[in-house]
């Protein structure tokens, strides 16, 4: 017989108990904002794992609830972009649930193993296509899961397989480099991942952009299509373009208070700080008190006017603040 309560658990709950604490309590930091309902999407069956629903003629949105992707069926097999490793084999399951065509063409958005890394499920037979420097960092990474492209393109590539029509563009390094723009005129459809996250603010530090202003261009440049619905590879639903307009809103605020928080820094309190926490003498102590104080002074900002418009916006928008306001202290 096997206890629930190990030695060294009752030891603590014991310690905690002499202290007048409670492990809930010991583990809690603050609460969360509350999710603003224009940032969920429809529920995921989490039975099934997956939601796949047709944007027209043969264009299907799939969806695990945390990750995005789409493929179309053509009439001579299923385009496919994407293999987010968090759906794996419900990404077969998905094309098999709406059409026998087998899939014969695989769009990479970007090199990122957490959109492609299940690519190799689809078999040594499909052709993948991807961005020159998507491709260039696949051949030199030789991951089983990201098998290298074979057909690569430069600018822009436009595809005619059966029925349907996909134009990929590049318009240069934005979250990394080789990141393209994935767009389906007849449906008025445009994927573009890791850039903008409709009903929430990104992952943190702009979604971990390589460039940050190709970041702030893609985000422009989303609007120079026209679409519908927008897939940006992440959460919980499809985009709009008022949805794109939000993001770069919400960020324009950030790029203003980050600003105004860089012309206000404190060096001589944040050394103030660091001597009372013993780091005196400690540079990088100083520094990151400092550009701490910046970011948050940025973030009290622009969470109070964004908390209730984005999911997350308590999570990340520090994040974000921080990568703004060291980009413009050194660019
Ligand atoms: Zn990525």
């Amino acid at each position: 017989m096997t206890s629930l309560t190990s030695p060294i658990t009752a030891a603590l709950l014991g310690w905690l108990a002499a202290t007048g604490m409670s492990l809930a309590q010991e583990d809690m930091g603050a609460m969360f904002a509350p999710v603003p309902d224009a940032a969920m999407g429809p529920m995921v069956d989490q039975q099934m794992g997956y939601m796949t629903q047709e944007l027209g003629d043969g264009l299907y949105w799939l969806t695990d609830g945390t990750y995005q992707t789409m493929f179309l069926t053509t009439g001579e097999g299923v385009i496919i972009v994407d293999a987010p490793p968090s759906m794996g084999q419900n990404l077969l399951n998905a094309v098999a649930s709406v059409t026998d065509e087998p899939i014969t063409h695989v769009i990479y958005s970007h090199s990122h193993g957490d959109h492609i890394g299940a690519a190799s499920l689809y078999g040594p037979g499909v052709t993948i296509i991807a961005q020159q420097e998507t491709a260039r960092h696949l051949t030199e990474k030789q991951d089983p899961n990201r098998p290298v492209p074979t057909q690569v393109f430069d600018d822009s590539l436009t595809l005619n397989i059966g029925t349907q029509v996909l134009q990929l563009d590049y318009l240069g390094v934005n979250h990394n480099p080789g990141n393209i723009f994935i767009y389906a005129p007849k449906q008025k459809v445009l994927m573009l991942v890791d850039v903008v996250f409709p009903g929430w603010t990104p992952f943190p530090d702009l979604a971990l952009a390589e460039d940050v202003e190709g970041f702030f261009a893609a985000q422009d440049q989303v609007l120079t299509y026209e679409f519908d619905n927008f897939i940006g590879g992440h959460l919980t639903r499809l985009g709009t373009r008022a949805d794109v307009e939000t993001q770069i809103a919400y960020f324009d605020d950030i790029v203003v208070a980050a600003g105004k928080a860089n012309g206000a820094m404190d060096f001589g309190a944040a050394f103030g700080e660091a001597m009372e926490r013993g780091g005196g003498n400690n540079i990088w102590a100083v520094v990151k008190i400092a550009f701490d104080r910046v970011a948050r002074q940025c973030a009290d900002e622009v969470e109070a006017k964004w908390m209730d418009r984005l999911g997350g916006v308590d999570v990340f928008t520090f994040d974000h603040c921080w990568k703004i306001s060291e980009f413009q202290r050194i660019d």
